[in-house]
């Protein structure tokens, strides 16, 4: 098989020298500074986007407060329709959002499909429902009346403002999608800070929006380290941000946002997600449990599992079937719809990869496959099994968010749940058993934000997302995103 051809709109998308999108349309930075974008897959500079400077954060926040204005008082109906259009639109450029996605982070094709497009317009479409389904509560308040006057009372759901949606580079399009749905259903504006790494895609989608009807400067986008993302999030004309990266940055990024005078913040990090698996599940299973928790986009996923904690009875036979089933992967370029496994989205990522590598060795620990990074002008890494020597090992605490699955063996139930909740982290974790009476039993010992039995890594836009302990705070998806993106405001009447 061979890679497929991009698309002529692919090719001359790519070979723009890409402004800011401010207000609606594309506004030349005032700084001069530009950011390279590389493909993973070849190391190869693909395009040229800007680097906002802190007077195109002032013009973003400006065009974000006046859409902010005419947006928050269109009618919900109107709201949900756009979002729907949008979902339509994204549908109908699949292939060549598709392409894009692939080209700036590696992603392999058929993901940048199914999820980056399909499951973003799936999303889209979810949250274009709760535009009409935003309400308050009516209230009968307790208060002693002395001359027989009465009171009502009732809440409003109104929008917080203007939103900051921070995006990391492993979902750029799906995590912004997730922002700029949340943000517009409920009437707020939205300002999105893609990663410097995957900043193309959602560029396009913001030129789509317009298409599907979105007034200007309801949705910008600005380009740019992290320095941008910090100075919108201090600039007083912001009202909360939506942040979704690694924890060091989330906790800089609340500190930012307590110190600009409470802006409101939701908090999605990272995680040292934990798959368990009963000794009832057979190897087979096992395995396929194991590729799909683990080994899905490289491991390049929050809620990606990287510690794995398997009976001690099937440790063998599982790490043997696993080693097998990772040395037959095809293992080449994400254009190439025979490829089965790309490379990781950057180079610093790779050699921090390799860092990790170098890490297990030093502790002794067992690499049972993989182990290295791939020679060549891409970022490749081989898919990786690592036995560790004791539950303090350094691959069982620290996110490597990578093709890296680490085993433990346990022995009893009882060490297995102690083992699963020994981080400081939360996102999520999964239970693998037959048994599912046993399974519920163990699920509310668990401490994560998401617990799957039999399952891992797949979200569902009717189910809430988000980490406990040090993965977060607050949570997106299903009806939870409304606290976070509206104020509730009371109103009491005395009659
Ligand atoms: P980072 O935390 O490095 O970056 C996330 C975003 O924050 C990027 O857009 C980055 O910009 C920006 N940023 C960096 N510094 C600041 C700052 N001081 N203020 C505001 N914004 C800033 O994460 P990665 O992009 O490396 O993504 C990987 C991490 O994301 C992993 O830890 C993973 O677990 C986590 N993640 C969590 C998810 C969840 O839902 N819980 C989902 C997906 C990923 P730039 O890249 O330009 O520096």
């Amino acid at each position: 098989m061979s890679d497929i051809a991009l698309l002529p709109q692919v090719e001359a998308f790519l070979a723009r020298h890409h402004a800011l999108f401010i207000d609606g349309r594309y506004v030349q930075s005032q700084g001069a500074q530009t950011l390279d974008v590389v493909n993973p897959a070849t190391g190869q500079v693909i395009s040229q986007v800007s680097e906002a400077s802190p007077g195109d954060i002032d013009a973003a926040v400006e065009s974000a407060r006046r859409g902010f204005k005419q947006w928050s008082a269109a009618a919900p109906a109107v709201r949900g329709h756009v979002l729907l259009k949008l979902a339509d639109l994204l549908e109908r450029h699949r292939e060549e959002l598709a392409q894009i996605e692939t080209c700036q982070s590696g992603k392999i094709i058929q993901i940048s499909r199914a999820f980056e497009v399909d499951q973003a317009a799936h999303f889209l479409r979810y949250y274009a429902g709760w535009a009409t389904k935003i309400s308050g509560q009516t209230i009968t308040p307790s208060l002693p009346s002395f001359a027989g006057e009465r009171y009502t009372a009732f809440t409003l759901r109104e929008p917080v403002g203007v939103v900051v949606g921070i995006v990391p580079w492993n979902f750029s399009t799906m995590i912004a999608i997730w922002k700029l749905a949340s943000a517009l259903v409920t009437g707020c504006s939205i300002i999105i800070k893609p990663s410097e790494f995957t900043p193309l895609t959602i560029l396009r989608i913001a030129e789509l929006a317009m298409d599907a009807g979105l007034p200007p400067g309801a949705l910008n986008v600005l380009t740019g380290g992290g320095q941008v993302g910090k100075g919108l999030i201090e600039h007083p004309g912001t009202n909360k941000v939506s942040f979704t990266g690694s924890v060091p940055t989330g906790l800089a990024v609340g500190q930012s946002a307590m110190g600009a005078g409470l802006t409101r913040a939701t908090l999605e990090l990272g995680g040292k997600n934990a798959a368990g698996f009963l000794p009832d599940v057979a190897a087979d299973v096992a395995v396929n449990g194991i590729i799909e928790a683990g080994f899905l986009h490289s491991g390049q996923i929050c809620a990606a599992a990287e510690r794995f904690f398997v009976h001690r009875s099937q440790l063998e036979p599982i790490m043997d079937k696993l080693a097998q089933r990772l040395s037959k992967l095809n293992i080449g370029s994400p254009l190439d719809e025979a490829t089965e496994f790309g490379p990781v989205t950057n180079r610093q990522h790779q050699r921090k990869l390799g860092e990790f590598f170098a890490k297990a060795r030093a502790q002794d620990n067992t690499i049972i496959h993989g182990g290295k990074l791939i020679d060549g002008p891409g970022c490749y890494v081989e898919p990786t099994i690592i036995l560790a020597n004791s539950r303090n090992d350094t691959l069982l605490h620290e996110e490597t968010f990578g093709p890296i699955a680490t085993f433990l063996p346990y022995d009893s139930e009882e060490e297995l749940l102690e083992l699963m909740n020994d981080t400081p982290f939360g996102l999520s974790a999964s239970l693998w058993t037959n048994d599912l009476g046993k399974a519920l039993r163990m699920v509310p010992a668990i401490e994560a934000g998401t617990v799957w039995v039999n399952m891992h890594t797949l979200l569902d836009p009717a189910v809430p997302f988000g980490g406990s302990k040090s993965s977060g705070m607050g949570r997106e998806f299903g009806s939870a995103f409304i606290d976070d993106y509206t104020e509730l405001k009371s109103v009491m009447i005395r009659y």
